[in-house]
Formats: structure tokens, sequence, C-alpha cells
């Protein structure tokens, strides 16, 4: 929209102030990466699990163990939710994480959870895709600037219902693991990490968007579990989310989950972070 203001006569002066990042992530608790990154020499498989094209599914990881959701078949995006496995209201925080690390993640990141716990539910430890960087439009992989696609927002923009979005795939997935109702269990879904998505925001309206992912059958995001963790996959109908989603006529594929035990003593002195010290007073 054409700006309805005149532009102040020291605009360039306020437009020029120096950009600074929000966060001393240097502070942030030492996330033992190399410990983590030696441990997964030795680790070995205990489980796997196929989430099916359009589909979600839930799988528990116990606190120090590894996970990896991986590509097979073709080109599909998932979209993560992560619990806190005994205690739902302690979830994944993809803004605080987004301000914390960056608008995607990788190796060495960290996904934090909501407040008041305020600590890492997980860390990356290894990115297949970890050559792809930024694109020539700015755009980048495992995103945590969009969300999941949701049937709401479909009805909204095209007055359809349709049942295999992402946030439907992880109601689904969520009902299922704990017995309660899809109605009940969706305002525990949420804001997801976009794993293998590949997304920015144009750089002349800066609005969000995809396209085709990198991704290609044996890539594979990994991380660490630093809690115990219940977490839920939906394989988004939009596939590689190179044309459109929200629909059935997208190529979908699925996504596997493999669970792997580090060796006995390989994490050395590694202890599960402990909620947020703050004391919850908020000045009273
Ligand atoms: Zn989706």
């Amino acid at each position: 929209m054409t700006p309805q203001n005149e532009t102040p006569v020291d605009a360039a002066e306020r437009q020029t102030a120096p950009a600074m990042v929000c966060y001393e992530v240097n502070q942030l608790p030492d996330s033992k990466l190399e410990l983590l990154q030696r441990a997964r020499q030795s680790m070995t498989k205990v489980t796997e699990l196929i989430v099916a094209p359009r589909d979600g599914k839930s799988f528990e990881v116990p606190a120090g163990s590894f996970f990896r959701i991986v590509s097979v078949d073709g080109p599909q995006v998932g979209d993560l939710n992560l619990w806190n496995a005994d205690d739902l209201s302690e979830r994944f925080f993809s803004g605080k994480t987004r301000q914390l690390h960056a608008t995607h993640v990788g190796t060495g990141d960290r996904l934090w959870s909501t407040l008041p716990g305020l600590r890492p539910m997980a860390t990356i430890t290894h990115d297949t895709l970890d050559w792809y960087g930024w694109d020539q439009d700015g755009g980048g992989i495992h995103d945590v600037i969009g969300t999941r696609c949701d049937p709401y927002t479909n009805h909204m923009l095209k007055n359809v219902d349709y049942h295999y979005c992402c946030h439907s795939n992880l109601s689904r997935a969520l009902a299922e693991a704990t017995g309660r109702s899809v109605t009940e269990v969706e305002l525990d879904v949420h804001d997801v990490l976009n794993v293998f998505m590949c997304t920015g925001f144009t750089r002349d309206t800066h609005q969000y968007f995809m396209k085709a992912s990198p991704v290609r059958p044996g890539d594979f995001i990994e991380f660490f579990a630093e809690i115990d963790l219940l977490g839920a996959l939906s394989t988004c109908p939009g596939g590689d989310c190179g044309s459109g989603h929200s629909d059935d006529s997208t190529p979908c594929y699925p996504l596997k989950v493999e669970i792997f035990e580090p060796a006995d003593g390989s994490l050395g002195d590694w202890k599960s972070p402990a909620r947020s010290g703050y004391s919850r007073s908020h000045g009273l």
C-alpha cells in the first residue's frame, strides 16, 4: 500500500539506525554439541515408524535418545510438533526459537519450550541439507517462520472443508496418542518446525513464500531429545510445497521417523536441562 503519510525530513537518519541482533546467543546454555556428535557415532536404532502421505503420527522419544525424520520415496515436507511427554502444556515455542536462533534452524540449534519452562527440548545434531544455505531468493530450509496448514484458513479462503491439512493430521495423531477427542487436543497443537520446507520472505513485499523442497530420499534431520518427548509429525498435503497445498492434487510421499539409543556411557555427565529458574512473581 502506498504510504498515506509524508516522509519526515530525517527519514534517512532514522532508517539507517544500526541493526542489532536481539539476543546474545553466545550466552545461551552450552548445547554440548561436540559430546552429542561423538555419541551419535555409536548409537543404535531401536524403532522406526512410517507416516503415510497426508497423515500424522505420534511417537515418544526418551530424554537422552536421538531421533531422525527421514525422506523416503520422494520429496516431502513435514510439520513437527513436540511436547513434554509428562506435561503437554510445555510444548515447542516456535517464536522464541526464531528469536534465539534464526528464521530457519540447523545443526547446533535447539528447539525451545514454551514459558514458563523455556528450556531446550531438542538439539539438532545433523542435517543432510546443511549445504543449501540461503538461496538467491533468501529462502532456507527447516523454517520456524510459517506455521501448519489448517482447515480453518482453507475454509476462509476457498470455502471448502479439507480434512488432511497438517493441523488436522497432527490433531488426529495427538487424539490417538492421548485418547482425548480431536476437538479437545487440537488446542494443544501448536506452531510447527517446518521440516525440509524451503521458505522465506519475498524481498519486495516481505510476504511468506515457499518453493519446491530440495529434499531427496535418504536425506534426514536428526535431533537429540533433551527431555522426555512426545512428538507428532504430519506429512503435509503440499508434498514438496513447490505448488499448492491443502488439497489432494499434489504428489505426496511418506516420511520415516527413526529413534536411536546412544551407547552406554557415551553421554558422559549430560543431564536433562531444568525449567527456567525465573521466580514467576512478575513484579508482585
Ligand atoms: Zn501442511
